[in-house]
């Protein structure tokens, strides 16, 4: 007898990802006769995993799945003994559809975390102990980041506190609250590698989802007694003398408090100091107006004349969702996004799909690793330029142009009627250039009810009334909401962090913010950054990834403190400027640093300040541990007489 009601096994094998079940059955019996030629997958760039297996294959791989999953809950659940790391490359090839290329074994392996997790730190031995519990670390930043940094310095043993603009966790989770808001990377790999959820409603789900999720994390690790919520950071000052940062807070009181922090750690995001746009007679708008990170649930739309400036990741959710209520909806736009064509964004995963994640071991692990498999490096490719590259604008390379006519193609299938619309909804910019959407068809379908325009003119003046465009027609309006991005190349804006004498890092900077694998920086010691400068995504993979690559190495760096005994750290200025050059290089031949691409990645110099050019396992193999000879390690600084 099965400890387990195996009544939903039928639908659950109707629903499986097959290749990732194969795979766990590799686990559970030992037999690699799973990743059998004839249910090798052969997928379809961007689906959602169809295998191109034919049906009778199909159904003879669910009868002997069923037939081995009853066995195995029938008989004790007795699983048989790993695979070797021969066959378990095997199985990433199979399950990825395609061989794995060298190089991959051992980033994708950590991904996998096979034995439970693999980025947490050991910090097992007297010493490092003793130095732990010396040690005191201030994390700015309760979200995604700031989280997982807690749960790792609790791990090693580190004394930490987190600190907090917000009265909850959850960061940008928390802030948008939008209508329509949800996660655009797959949630299974869009969550802690450590953390799985078997639980996601949706492929991608929606904001009060992935709130709770971080909620969750934060309860599980007891958390929330380590964070001092509604607490911003207003200024840090390396003390030099001491070798420690003396952090002034503006308390919930609005009080100001000095604490000091061996070394301070940010986790403060890119995309959440809103920006409002630049326009003549903003302020004179007598309606309400906000911003998409601050949306006004107070104010009801229901058959408002409603304006939309920006047509970004945030308008492309929401203007959908409100554009049925209101009673006129006036988008405008100035540069159209990329939508990548994916069906299923919207969609709640099937019945039975989440009884084998949380019943057939392995199971998720393997979901998991497809998605991140389809979804990172394999897109590079589709967005490097040739820089023998002489076709039109519109493109950077051959496959890139290619790539380009297919997503195209599928904006213009969507309105046949309107090829007005269309002319104005396919950018003229390589797709790659800036972040590309997921796109299931609502967009359009909202762009092209009665009540809803989409306006390419610029707004030259905002009136007490109404936005002026520069054709000279005013539009009426009773409300305005910008989805007009965040003062995201603003970098740990609006904190004041003065380094190595007393010099503040935007100064330091000077609009071109720079750093060592987008953590460390010359001339601030100790400040460790995730999620700073060239750490960001455009096509491949989940942030999160990147946050837990960026953690391990900052807790590697704090070991390294420890081990040798220096008090402070910091990059060598030439490793630093020496990386900067490369990353250059390598940003200039992506789609998202063509010269005809203006976009946010970029500061007022055109360089790309916020993009990693590489591949993920670049940034993986960078970030496995700090290389002692990059920094330099400063002993105790003599005690002031
Ligand atoms: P965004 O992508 O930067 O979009 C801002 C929009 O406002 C752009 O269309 C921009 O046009 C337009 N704009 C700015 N100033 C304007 C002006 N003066 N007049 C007319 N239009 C103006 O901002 P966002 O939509 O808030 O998204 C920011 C980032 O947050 C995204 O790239 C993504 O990384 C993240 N995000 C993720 C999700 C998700 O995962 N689900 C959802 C939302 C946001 P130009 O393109 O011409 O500058």
């Amino acid at each position: 007898m099965a400890d387990l009601d195996l009544g939903p096994l039928d639908q659950a094998l109707l629903s499986a990802h097959q290749p990732a079940l194969a795979a766990a059955l590799v686990h559970i019996t030992g037999d690699p006769n799973w990743l059998r030629d004839e249910w090798k997958p052969a997928y379809v760039p961007l689906s959602r995993g169809d295998t191109g297996v034919p049906e009778e294959e199909q159904a003879k791989f669910r009868a002997e799945a069923k037939e081995a999953l009853t066995r195995f809950f029938e008989g004790g659940r007795v699983m048989a003994p790993q695979p070797s790391p021969e066959l378990l490359r095997k199985m990433m090839s199979f399950v990825a559809g395609a061989d794995i290329p060298d190089g991959y074994g051992d980033f994708l392996s950590d991904e996998l975390a096979l034995g439970g997790t693999s980025k947490d730190p050991h910090w097992e031995t007297p010493d490092l102990k003793a130095a732990a519990r010396k040690m005191h670390v201030l994390v700015i930043g309760a979200g995604m980041s700031g989280l997982l940094t807690g749960i790792r310095l609790s791990q090693a043993g580190v004394d930490f506190e987190i600190v907090d603009k917000n009265d909850d966790v959850g960061g940008t989770w928390y802030e948008n609250t939008y209508p329509g808001c949800r996660v655009d990377s797959s949630n299974h790999i869009y969550s802690y590698s450590f953390e799985p959820n078997h639980h996601w409603p949706q492929h991608f789900s929606t904001q009060p989802v992935l709130l709770e999720y971080f909620r969750g994390v934060a309860e599980r690790y007891d958390l929330r007694k380590k964070i001092r919520f509604s607490t911003s950071v207003e200024e840090m000052v390396w003390d030099e003398n001491r070798a420690l940062w003396k952090v002034t807070l503006k308390t919930p009181d609005g009080a100001a408090q000095v604490v000091e922090a061996n070394s301070v750690i940010t986790a403060v995001g890119q995309l959440n100091r809103p920006r409002l746009p630049e326009i003549k007679g903003r302020d004179r708008f007598k309606g309400p107006a906000f911003h998409s990170a601050q949306w006004r649930h107070d104010i009801d739309l229901t058959g408002k004349r409603v304006a939309v400036i920006g047509t970004g990741a945030s308008a492309f959710q929401f203007v959908p969702e409100i554009a049925g209520k209101v009673a006129s909806l006036t988008v405008f736009q100035r540069t159209p996004p990329w939508g990548f064509p994916v069906p299923h964004y919207h969609e709640d995963v099937p019945d039975g799909f989440n009884w084998l994640m949380e019943h057939v071991p392995f199971f998720d692990k393997w979901y998991r690793f497809w998605n991140f498999w389809m979804v990172t490096d394999g897109l590079l490719p589709m967005v490097t330029a040739d820089p023998g590259w002489n076709g039109p604008p519109t493109g950077v390379s051959q496959v890139n142009q290619e790539f380009r006519d297919m997503i195209a193609m599928a904006f213009a299938a969507q309105a046949p009627e309107r090829p007005d619309l269309v002319e104005k909804v396919i950018p003229t910019y390589p797709v790659g250039g800036k972040r590309s959407l997921l796109d299931n068809g609502v967009w359009l379908a909202a762009l092209q009810r009665p009540n809803v325009q989409l306006v390419t003119d610029a707004v030259t003046e905002i009136t007490e009334t109404g936005l002026v465009t520069a054709d000279g027609k005013t539009h009426e309006v009773d409300v305005i909401i910008y989805g007009t991005g965040f003062y995201a190349s603003r970098f740990l804006y609006p904190m004041k962090i003065r380094g190595r004498g007393g010099k503040d890092i935007h100064d330091a900077w000077a609009g071109d913010p720079r750093a060592y694998l987008g953590m460390t920086t010359p001339g601030y010691p100790n400040l460790f950054m995730i999620y700073g400068p060239n750490t960001n995504i455009v096509v491949n993979g989940s942030i999160i990834f990147f946050s837990e690559c960026s953690v391990r190495y900052i807790v590697g760096c704090l070991q390294l403190l420890a081990e040798t005994g220096a008090a402070s750290m910091e990059p060598k200025k030439e490793i630093h400027d020496a990386f900067n050059i490369k990353v250059d290089e390598g940003n200039k031949l992506m789609a998202w640093g063509a010269p005809q691409v203006t976009s946010w990645y970029k500061n007022e110099a055109g360089r790309v300040t916020q993009n990693w050019p590489f591949a993920l396992v670049d940034y993986w193999r960078a970030t496995l541990a700090p290389n002692p000879s990059d920094f330099v390690l400063t002993k105790e600084a003599e005690p002031v007489a």
